[in-house]
């Protein structure tokens, strides 16, 4: 035997990484916290798309054997083949990878074979040119730093982050050097925070998490064997279910294992001894083992409740935890979506508003994995218990009742309840349906299939995954030809639609690759003869069509690209800022804020975080778009926005009563919406509230800042407004659609309508709306002293907010709508 520690893998030191001991730059454009896998792929994709990037880490090293992802689906496999990694990820095996045999299901390593061994494909598999790949995470962060220190970035080991202070257009973090106690401050335009499960980052940006925590522990054992020991090739990766072991046996190394013991109470400290006989039992044979590493691990749920604050980004572990067995995955996942948006911001061509997106795409995503990760995870030990309780014969048993027994074994396992059916739904089908940078068809989202763990069918519908292809028969693939590009696919003969895509893009310094689909199977796996499709560069279909929308390739490109985009007739965006109740108190109705001119959801962030605050469940939705030519029209599309708005507000619907919170044209909007009465529909309101709902005067603002005094004296949402890109200077002097206002100003709903207008504001007609509060049925008209247009947004907020909220305080105790303080005395 050799005396080489690392004869096996041809001197590569496979059991440490170590982090460079860098110092950390003073100034970035994106800094990442974090050099776990999932931080480290973040700078790898972000530096492969011109954004400057520095990591810095706390560690200084991570050793193997405390590694948790071994396992890394195909859909990760496509990642790593776009960033370029896939061949020296192949070549930093571990053990040999011949000791692989697919996933083996087995008494104990010795034992025996509980379901036939499925004989290794050797073609691509059903949903994707890649196959899965086992390393460990390790290997992968060893891989991501050689690469980095290629291309010369910082990555500094050994700094803390400790503080972390949004100051105006970027983020200073304080880093303290772990040995020596020297601090600095990092100043950056963005921090992503990928540092890990109890991340600081997340805790200094102020987010709070939800789920479910687990009520028991395991434990993730790494036992050594002597060189040998087990054979010149055992087989590599094992499940193991018999009387005292049950989950993974996989080798790391050529000498060391891992392998699980428990469930234990939360409290439990077992012995040593008692962790080794439950590896010894997974093993089946009486082999000497050393442990050398012993970490917890839980069943458990906890996802941050945004992964996006501000200039704070959060992804992998740091913004999402599950059951173990795949949420690196996520991660990666995380870094593919967020970086070309992050990329699109830094280079201008696209606002702010896009990384909203990313919040809106991955956090329902990572919701609906961890749901179902613990369903399979409970009914797995559930169906383990079953095993158990029926008898599992002694490894020596070999009489024909102990092997019909293990047929059995075999067929509970992969039956419904076990844990190994195929979850392609959890791999592929990344689908994002709650986004707003998305070009959905019509009906699209009502029409398809639920998301399910078990299924997957390609299906190139907008916001899903493109599915993968061979371009030609000589193995070239779809995915390799976009590379890190948006993509068009171009399936027929008419090119009117690539002509002028391809113009806008190269009018906005847009890369796009145009790819032209001619043989049948490929049009096949797109199911289409005609037409074109988009991708982005995260391989997720942006829009398809056989002709652009009204509006053209401008309005397609201004969607996914979150820009606010003016022409007429075209459906609004469906990007929603959206606030929670505080943790543990129980949500007392939803709040939808429409709102008016130029505005953007960013508008409305102080307003939602105070009616939230209040335990309302709160979302701002994007500003509508209303052609003057078909006012019935844009309500229409306006009110199908609506439906799709209050549908992810709530696990099971909008919790009640939901109020339509309108402002400026918003108002009027909504006052016309509710002329023509929808008790079924989702959307309709308990009660509406207009705000600065104008009166149709055109007030011709000068410039800015006359705009500005006009909307608001509020220094701090003065800034707001002239901070925020998406926010359109001189939309006030757009005219109004007279008809939409006579809608709004014929109003006779009886639904309860509070009128909130600023006392100054040169846009309103007091006299029209106080014709309109006696009008109505059940109107409140609360006028502000010294409020200016955006009343929701003046010097006054607290008091209008407070205003609405006794209001949606008295919705919930009637009806009859009564006030709940009565002055009986008031010396003022
Ligand atoms: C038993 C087990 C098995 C698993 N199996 C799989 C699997 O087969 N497949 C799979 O995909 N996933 C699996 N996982 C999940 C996977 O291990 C994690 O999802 C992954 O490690 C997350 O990577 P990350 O980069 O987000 O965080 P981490 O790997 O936790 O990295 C976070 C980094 O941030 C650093 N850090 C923390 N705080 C600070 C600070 N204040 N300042 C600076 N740096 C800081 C830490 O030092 C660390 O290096 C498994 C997990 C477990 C527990």
């Amino acid at each position: 035997m050799s005396d080489d520690p690392h004869a096996a893998t041809g001197g590569r030191d496979i059991h440490t990484v170590r982090f460079p001991a860098a110092d950390p730059p003073d100034q970035v454009a994106v800094l990442i916290v974090g050099a776990g896998p999932v931080g480290l792929s973040a700078a790898v994709e972000l530096t492969a798309r011109g954004v400057p990037v520095a990591v810095v880490d706390a560690a200084r090293s991570v050793v193997l054997v405390r590694a948790g992802a071994m396992g890394h689906s195909p859909r990760t496999v496509e990642h790593f083949r776009r960033w370029g990694l896939l061949h020296r990820i192949r070549a930093a095996w571990t053990f040999p990878p011949e000791w692989n045999r697919g996933i083996r299901l087995v008494t104990s390593l010795a034992g025996h074979d509980l379901v036939p061994v499925r004989p290794l494909g050797d073609g691509p598999g059903r949903f994707s040119l890649a196959r899965p790949i086992r390393r460990p995470q390790t290997a992968l962060q060893q891989v991501f730093l050689d690469h980095l220190r290629q291309r010369g970035v910082t990555v500094a080991g050994g700094w803390r982050v400790e503080q972390l202070d949004e100051v105006g257009d970027g983020v200073r973090v304080t880093v303290t050097e772990t040995t020596t106690g020297a601090t600095r401050t990092i100043r950056s335009d963005y921090v992503i925070g990928a540092d890990g499960g109890s991340s600081t980052v997340r805790r200094l940006a102020g987010i709070g998490r939800d789920g479910e925590h687990a009520t028991e522990k395991m434990f993730r054992l790494v036992v050594r064997t002597a060189e040998g020991a087990l054979g010149p090739a055992p087989s590599g990766t094992n499940i193991v279910v018999n009387q005292k072991a049950s989950g993974f046996l996989a080798a790391i190394s050529t000498r060391e294992w891992r392998v699980y013991a428990g469930p234990y109470a939360l409290d439990a400290e077992p012995a040593e001894s008692e962790l080794l006989a439950t590896a010894r039992a997974a093993f089946g044979t009486d082999v000497d083992l050393e442990l050398a590493s012993a970490t917890t691990f839980y069943h458990a749920t906890r996802i941050a409740q945004t992964f996006r604050r501000g200039r704070v980004l959060l992804a992998g572990d740091a913004a999402h935890v599950r059951t173990p067995g795949g949420n690196l995955g996520e991660g990666f996942g995380d870094v593919v979506n967020l970086g070309w948006k992050l990329a699109a911001v830094h280079s201008g061509l696209a606002p702010e508003a896009l990384l909203d997106s990313y919040d809106a795409e991955r956090r329902p995503h990572n919701w609906r994995i961890a749901d179902h990760a613990l369903d399979r995870s409970r009914r797995s030990r559930a169906v383990l218990a079953e095993i158990r309780a029926g008898g599992i014969p002694d490894d020596a048993d070999l009489s024909p009742a102990a092997e019909a027994r293990r047929a059995e074994i075999g067929e509970l396992l992969t039956g419904d309840g076990g844990n190994r059916g195929e979850a392609p739904g959890v791999t592929f089908d990344e689908r994002y349906d709650a986004s707003g940078v998305i070009w959905h068809e019509p009906g699209q989202l009502a029409d398809e299939t639920p998301w399910a763990a078990a299924v997957y069918e390609d299906d190139p519908r907008p916001g899903h995954r493109a599915p993968d292809l061979y371009v030609d028969p000589w193995g070239d693939t779809l995915y390799d030809r976009l590379g890190d590009d948006f993509g068009l696919l171009v399936l027929g003969d008419d090119r009117t639609v690539e002509h002028a895509l391809t113009a806008e893009a190269a009018a906005r310094g847009l890369r796009l690759t145009v790819v032209h689909l001619t043989d049948g199977p490929s049009r096949y796996r797109y199911g289409t003869e005609t037409g074109s499709i988009l991708i982005r560069p995260d391989q997720h279909v942006a829009w398809r069509g056989d002709t652009l929308p009204p509006g053209g390739a401008a309005a397609v490109l201004d969607r996914i690209l979150a820009l606010p985009h003016a022409s007429k007739g075209t459906t609004t965006m469906a990007d929603y800022l959206d606030f929670t109740a505080p943790v543990g108190l129980r949500t007392r109705g939803t709040v939808l804020i429409v709102p008016g001119r130029g505005e953007s959801t960013a508008t409305y962030r102080r307003l939602g975080a105070r009616l939230a605050a209040d335990s309302y469940r709160v979302r701002v939705a994007p500003a509508p778009i209303i052609d003057d030519t078909d006012v019935p029209g844009s309500l229409d599309r306006y009110a199908s926005l609506l439906a799709d708005a209050v549908k992810g507000v709530g696990e099971d619907g909008p919790v009640t009563p939901l109020v339509l919170v309108g402002a400026d044209t918003g108002a009027a909007v909504v006052a016309g919406l509710v002329t023509r009465p929808a008790p079924d529909a989702a959307w309709w309101p308990a009660a509406v509230v207009l705000a600065g709902l104008p009166g149709g005067t055109a007030y011709q603002a000068e410039n800015w800042d006359d705009e500005l005094d006009g909307r608001t004296h509020c220094p701090v949402h003065r800034g707001v407004l002239s901070d925020d890109p998406s926010v359109r200077p001189g939309s006030l002097t757009e005219p109004i659609p007279p008809l939409l206002l006579e809608t709004a100003y014929a109003g006779t709903a009886d639904l309860p309508h509070l009128l909130l207008a600023g006392a100054d504001d040169p846009y309103s007609d007091r006299e029209r709306l106080a014709r309109l509060a006696e009008s109505l049925p059940l109107a409140r008209l609360a006028v502000v002293h010294g409020g200016h247009h955006d009343v929701l947004n003046d010097l006054q907020h607290r008091t209008v907010a407070a205003e609405i909220v006794t209001f949606l305080e008295a919705l919930r105790s009637g009806p009859p709508l009564a006030p709940i303080i009565q002055t009986a005395h008031s010396a003022w």
